[in-house]
C-alpha cells in the first residue's frame, strides 16, 4: 500500500473547504489508490466549527482517510505536510478599500509562507484558492524562498471550467468532449478566456470550437462576460458564493499536476511567470500548461491575434498593479 500523503486545506471550516476535505478524503484529488491524512487549519473564532467538521470526517468513514490534524496553529498545521490547499483568506468586506483587503491578506500570507518553509515537506506543493488568488500566491513565494517556485500556484481551474462548461452548453455536447480552452492572467474579472484554440471531439475527429459554435460574436462577447462574471451570478442566486464548484477545480488543479494532463489536452494554472507570451515575469500569472512527472509546463508556441494580445496584457497589467499595491502593504 502507498505511504499516506499529507494534504493542508487552510480556512478548512468554511464554505469552500467544507465542499473540499470530503472530496479529497474520497480520492478525488490524489486518486482512489492514494490513502491521505488531512491537516486542516481554521482561525481561533472558528475552533468549534472546525471541531464539526473533524466530528463529521470520523463519521463519514473514509476508507482512503487515515488521520486528521485539526488546529490552529500555523506550525502543526503545516508540519510536513505535501500538498497545501490555501483557502483561507481575509473577505473584501463591502465598502473596504482594496488596499485594505490586501494589506490584511500580505500579512496572512506572509505568516503561512514562513511556516510553510519552516515546517513543510521540502518538496511540497502549493495552491493558492483565496482571494486575491495570484496576488496572495506571489506574496506566498516571496517569504518562502526555500519553496520552489515552480511548486507555488494560483487556481484558475474554476474558471477553465466554467469556460469548457459554457461551450458545451451552447453546443449542447458532454463537457468532456470540450477541451483546450485558456484562461490567461488574473482570478479577476479582468481574466481573458480564450477559445482561439479550444477544440471539441466529434464522430469525425476535432473541431474547433470556434468552427463549431460558428458565431464569433457570441465567442467574444457575451462568452467571455458571462466566464469572468460567473462567481457574481452564483453569489445572486445562491446567496453564497460558489463552494463545491471551486472545491471541484481545486481537486482537478492538484490532481491533474500530480498525476499529469491526457495527451493532447492541456488546463489553465496560475504560475510563476517566465516572460512567455511577453507577460511581464515575476507575476503569478494564468498560462495553458501541460503537466507530467509532477511538474508543469507552459505550452508554448500558440499564436496570438491582435484582439487577444490586448487582452492577454490588461489582465497582465492589472497584476503588475496589484503586485505594486502588496508590495506598498509590505514595506509599511
Ligand atoms: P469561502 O470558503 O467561500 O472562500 C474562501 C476564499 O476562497 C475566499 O478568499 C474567496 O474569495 C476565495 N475564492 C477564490 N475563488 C473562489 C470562487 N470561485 N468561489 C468562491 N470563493 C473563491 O469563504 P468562507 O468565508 O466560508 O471561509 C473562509 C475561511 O477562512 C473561514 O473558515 C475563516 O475562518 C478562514 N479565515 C482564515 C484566515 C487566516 O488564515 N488568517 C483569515 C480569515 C478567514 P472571495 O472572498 O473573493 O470570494
Amino acid at each position: 500500500a502507498k505511504d499516506p500523503v499529507r494534504v493542508l486545506v487552510t480556512g478548512a471550516a468554511g464554505q469552500i473547504g467544507y465542499a473540499l476535505v470530503p472530496m479529497i478524503a474520497r480520492g478525488i484529488m490524489l486518486g482512489p489508490d492514494q490513502p491521505v491524512i488531512l491537516h486542516m487549519l481554521d482561525i481561533p473564532p472558528a475552533t468549534e466549527s472546525l471541531n464539526g467538521v473533524k466530528m463529521e470526517l470520523t463519521d463519514a468513514a473514509f476508507p482512503l482517510l487515515k488521520g486528521v490534524v485539526a488546529t490552529t496553529d500555523v506550525a502543526e498545521a503545516c508540519k510536513d505536510v505535501n500538498i497545501a490547499v490555501m483557502v483561507g483568506g481575509f473577505p473584501r468586506k463591502e465598502g473596504m478599500e482594496r488596499k485594505d483587503v490586501m494589506s490584511k491578506n500580505v500579512s496572512i500570507y506572509k505568516a503561512q509562507a514562513s511556516a510553510l518553509e519552516q515546517h513543510a515537506a521540502k518538496d511540497v506543493k502549493v495552491l493558492v484558492v483565496a482571494n486575491p488568488a495570484n496576488t496572495n500566491a506571489l506574496i506566498l513565494k516571496e517569504f518562502a524562498p526555500s519553496i520552489p517556485e515552480k511548486n507555488i500556484t494560483c487556481l484558475t481551474r474554476l474558471d477553465h471550467n466554467r469556460a469548457l462548461g459554457q461551450v458545451a452548453e451552447r453546443l449542447n455536447v458532454p463537457v468532456s468532449t470540450v477541451k483546450n480552452v485558456i484562461i490567461w492572467g488574473n482570478h479577476s474579472s479582468s481574466q481573458y478566456p480564450d477559445v482561439n484554440h479550444a477544440v471539441i471531439d466529434s464522430p469525425d475527429g476535432e473541431k474547433a470550437v470556434r468552427d463549431a459554435v460558428s458565431d464569433d460574436a457570441w465567442l467574444d462577447g457575451e462568452f467571455i462576460k458571462v466566464v469572468q462574471q460567473r462567481g457574481a451570478a452564483i453569489i445572486k442566486a445562491r446567496k453564497l458564493s460558489s463552494a463545491l464548484s471551486a472545491a471541484s477545480s481545486a481537486c482537478d488543479h492538484i490532481r491533474d499536476w500530480v498525476l499529469g494532463t491526457p495527451k493532447g489536452s492541456w488546463v489553465s494554472m496560475g504560475v510563476y511567470s517566465d516572460g512567455s507570451y511577453n507577460v511581464p515575469p515575476g507575476i503569478i500569472y494564468s498560462y495553458p500548461v501541460t503537466c507530467a512527472n509532477g511538474d508543469w509546463t507552459i505550452v508554448q508556441g500558440l499564436s496570438i491575434d491582435e484582439k487577444s494580445r490586448a487582452k492577454l496584457d490588461a489582465t497582465a497589467d492589472e497584476l503588475v498593479e496589484e503586485k505594486a499595491l502588496a508590495y506598498t502593504c509590505i514595506s509599511e
